[in-house]
């Protein structure tokens, strides 16, 4: 009970869930795509604009100082929520997307050469396929992909079947953002260390919605994006290991992240600023900040468990929908059911949803291959967050009904 009425709590904190949308109050189910930003992480973005913002790393005044100090205590806040060994292994950048390429361009331009393999997932996001994509073009590497069942999960058994000594990097989403899988991503990491290939987990969408530990995973490289974890956009984090990041050669160059230019030579700056090249996102690491004391405050077992529970009621309700079929149906699942309805375009569906103030997402969730193996153009996507509860699962299914009857 104590629980319950805690994520009642949790849902005022948020101020455009307080507005109309189409004249009904808004019910915000895409979450997939981006989180709602509670009033912490507002006042946060507004206080350093307000009171402290300078450039980081330069200044010898106060402000700078505070500036600094207040960009690097965000980092050694992520450092704790993802549990890294070192700050030095928590690289700022823009999001996943940016950290994926990162990696590609800097640590797999350097390391593979032609005939080497990568592995994906089917059901990666596209930031997770593309940047593998242009690098095969570059170096002549082969792109394999690891293909799911119909519930939509992996086998670890398929994995362990494809890697060998060719194989150098295996990339996998921690949770799908199509369809909500929770991958085993520490047994294929172990999977891919046994034949010395390196572990890229994309963990855009799983940041949100469970504990993070890279020391137990035990991965190499994990992304993931500030925006869909309740902070702002523009800002991310790319974990790597010290080791790896040591070797690596810089992905951009220019200020921040250089110890000494002449036009003979320039020696780099130390970890992780080797990395940052440019003025970083000041404002959107301070941000991610108070999304992370946001998140810790209610604790990442209790948010997941929550959302398990969410999950469980949505889709039973869900299921209760003649012929609506849900697209994902993984033993472990995240708060994310994808679903189509026969008749109906998935589109259509969610444009009358919008007439009903619910917001649902109709697409290909980025993940076209997702939709190929599952022969569907596109699904309707309803994804959870802190601050849904059941009664935004009864109006959706509501909302589901009279559109079928609409356009049926
Ligand atoms: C959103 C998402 C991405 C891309 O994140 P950006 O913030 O757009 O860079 C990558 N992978 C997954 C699984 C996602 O959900």
């Amino acid at each position: 009970m104590a629980a319950t009425q805690n994520f009642a709590d949790i849902r005022a904190q948020f101020p455009i869930l307080n507005q109309q949308e189409n004249g009904h109050p808004l019910v915000y189910l895409d979450n997939g795509a981006t989180s709602q930003k509670p009033q912490m992480v507002i006042d946060a973005l507004a206080r350093y604009y307000r009171q402290e913002n300078a450039n980081v790393h330069r200044g010898v005044y106060g402000l700078s100082e505070r500036a600094t100090e207040k960009y690097e205590g965000a980092r050694e806040k992520v450092r704790q929520f993802i549990n890294a060994a070192s700050t030095k292994e928590v690289v700022f950048v823009r999001g996943t997307t940016e950290a994926i390429n990162l990696v590609a361009q800097s640590w797999a331009r350097e390391n593979l050469k032609e005939g080497d393999e990568i592995i994906v997932t089917e059901m990666e996001h596209h930031s997770n396929i593309v940047p593998w994509q242009l690098l095969r073009d570059q170096l002549g590497i082969r792109l394999n992909v690891l293909r799911m069942n119909n519930q939509g999960e992996i086998c670890l058994g398929a994995l362990q079947g494809m890697v060998s000594e060719k194989t150098k990097l295996v990339a996998a989403t921690h949770m799908s953002n199509a369809l909500g899988t929770i991958n085993p991503v520490k047994e294929m990491t172990e999977i891919a260390h046994s034949v010395g290939a390196k572990m890229l987990v994309d963990g855009a969408q799983a940041c949100a919605h469970m504990a993070i530990d890279v020391a137990d995973i035990g991965c190499d490289f994990y992304a993931l994006s500030g925006h869909k974890m309740y902070g702002p956009t523009g800002i991310g984090v790319l974990y790597a290991k010290e080791t790896l990041l040591e070797a690596m050669p810089p992905y951009q160059g220019g200020g921040d992240m250089i110890y000494s230019v002449t036009f003979e030579k320039t020696e780099y700056n130390v970890l992780p600023y080797k990395f940052e090249a440019g003025t970083p996102n000041i404002s959107g690491a301070i941000g991610l900040g108070a999304a992370i004391d946001f998140l810790t405050a209610i604790g990442m077992e209790q948010v997941a468990g929550f959302e398990h529970e969410l999950l469980a009621y949505a889709t039973e309700s869900l299921s209760r929908i003649d012929g609506l079929q849900i697209i994902g149906q993984a033993k472990n699942k995240g708060g994310v059911i994808s679903f189509i309805i026969e008749g109906v375009h998935p589109h259509d569906m969610a444009t009358l949803m919008d007439q009903d103030g619910i917001a649902v997402r109709a697409s290909h969730h980025c993940a076209m291959p997702v939709m190929q193996h599952f022969n569907v153009p596109a699904t309707v996507r309803a994804s959870l967050g802190v601050y849904n509860n059941k009664a935004d699962i009864d109006r959706l299914v509501s909302a589901i009904e009279e559109a079928k009857d609409m356009l049926l």
